[in-house]
């Protein structure tokens, strides 16, 4: 095995699962871990549920604990910023003026919150969360009886509804969309989201288009177009990510709104992978570049870009996965929404059912309310051609379906 130097520009969830994988293949040549953050690399999954409710600490949500780092030989550069590679050279230069060797480079810096521009005094009422940081300058001010308004209704907006109203927060959520999540989840399951934050207290508004935002002492004021004006003491902008793709622009890699890999997660120049949220991996399920944002393709890609890095080739092209957690409910998902049919188990209107996407007779997706364990099987029948009614049969064992020698579709 080679013994040189891998260096991961980003020390978030994909550098980390890289860093872990290398060790445990053997990999014993330099890891150096550039994070422009100052903090290890931790988890970002519970920022928005039980870090914001004071449930855990930030020392729980560590991913290469000290002692772990240390027994491993891993170099950690934290409160640093890579601005190039310079891959003739073999360097990754960083903002302060040093300059790291490497053999090979991958960039993991993952996203940044889309912003909006807030007028008046204080626009730090208007929060964002991405970092451990926010997450804590958010708790710090989620008080009983504070109003709060949520611009976007995605997982961020969702997630941070049930977290500050089960504190005493009163919570609107604005939702540019006609409904939360109906891109990711189709229309009748958005509803089914809608309806457990209304039911829960909620106040949701959809097709509601910011028009501006203004906030000083005395609280935040959005307008809507047409004019109406919503009033609250704190908000917080969830209205999607955008990809940190500087690096890669600065080192001459090909950019397409993500950095665009191949399918084992190769840039445009040798020895330079990406993976993670800033990524855009080609799929041959898809016949396209699809760049996810979400931890388990995090984590997945970051383990399949250490084995590649070490000779291990292999095609990652999992069907997608993620959960979320709102106000007791877990939700989760697979594959994809695609779907001329939904095919329910259980029942939607009593909130414990797994939803299935079948587009011609083929499962493209799942989606399960508090029957996570049908996902499980889910992940592995996507792809396949199933009977509607043998998914819909709760007595069915779905885990039994996957020793079936089924027609596997692939595209
Ligand atoms: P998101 O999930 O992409 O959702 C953004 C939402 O905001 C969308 O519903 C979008 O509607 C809406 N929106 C966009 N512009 C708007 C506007 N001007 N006014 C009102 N609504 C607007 O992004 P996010 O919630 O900000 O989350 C950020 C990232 O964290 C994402 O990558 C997300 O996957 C990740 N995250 C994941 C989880 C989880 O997996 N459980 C939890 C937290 C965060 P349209 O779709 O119609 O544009």
């Amino acid at each position: 095995m080679p013994s040189n130097t891998i260096v991961t520009i980003g020390a978030g969830q994909t550098a980390a699962v890289a860093a872990r994988t290398l060790r445990r293949r053997g990999f014993d040549g330099r890891i150096v871990l550039i994070g422009d953050e100052c903090h290890a690399p931790y988890q970002r999954p519970p920022l928005s549920k039980e870090f914001l409710a004071g449930q855990c600490d930030s020392e729980s949500l560590m991913l290469l604990p000290e002692a772990w780092r240390e027994k491993n030989d891993i170099e950690l550069l934290s409160g640093s910023s890579a601005v190039r590679i310079d891959s003739a050279a073999g360097a990754v230069e960083l903002a302060d003026g040093r300059t790291l060797t490497a053999d090979s480079v991958l960039i993991a810096t993952g996203g940044r919150p889309r912003t909006m521009a807030v007028e008046g005094s204080e626009p730090e009422r208007v929060h964002y969360l991405r970092t451990i940081d926010d997450a804590q300058r958010l708790a710090d001010v989620l008080r009983p009886g504070a109003r709060l308004t949520l611009i976007g209704g995605g997982f961020i907006g969702l997630e941070i509804a049930s977290t500050a109203a089960q504190l005493g927060v009163q919570v609107t959520v604005l939702e540019a969309g006609p409904l939360p999540l109906s891109r990711l989840l189709g229309d009748r399951i958005a509803r089914a989201c809608a309806d457990l934050q209304r039911s829960n207290g909620i106040e949701v508004r959809t097709s509601a288009t910011v028009e501006n935002i203004s906030s000083d002492s005395s609280g935040v004021r959005v307008r809507l177009t047409g004019g109406e004006l919503i009033s609250s003491d704190l908000a917080v902008l969830g209205i999607g990510i955008e990809p940190n793709t500087a690096v890669a622009e600065a080192s001459g890699i090909t950019v397409q709104h993500g950095i665009l890999v191949d399918a084992q997660g190769r840039t445009s120049i040798p020895s330079v992978y990406a993976a993670g949220d800033v990524a855009a991996r080609f799929s041959d399920r898809a016949g396209r570049h699809i760049r996810v944002e979400h931890f388990d393709n995090a984590s997945k890609q970051g383990a399949a870009t250490a084995n590649l890095m070490l000779g291990r080739i292999g095609v990652v092209d999992p069907a997608h996965w993620f959960w979320s957690d709102q106000f007791g409910v877990n939700v989760q998902f697979t594959g994809s929404a695609q779907h001329t049919d939904l095919v329910v188990r259980g029942d939607i209107n009593a909130g414990v059912f797994t939803a299935f996407y079948l587009d011609d007779g083929i499962l493209r997706g799942a989606c399960a309310f508090d029957r996570g364990e049908d996902i499980g099987a889910a992940r592995e029948l996507v792809g396949r051609a199933l009977d509607p009614k043998i998914l819909a049969d709760p007595d069915v064992e779905l885990f039994d379906l996957l020793a079936d020698d089924e027609e596997m579709v692939t595209s």
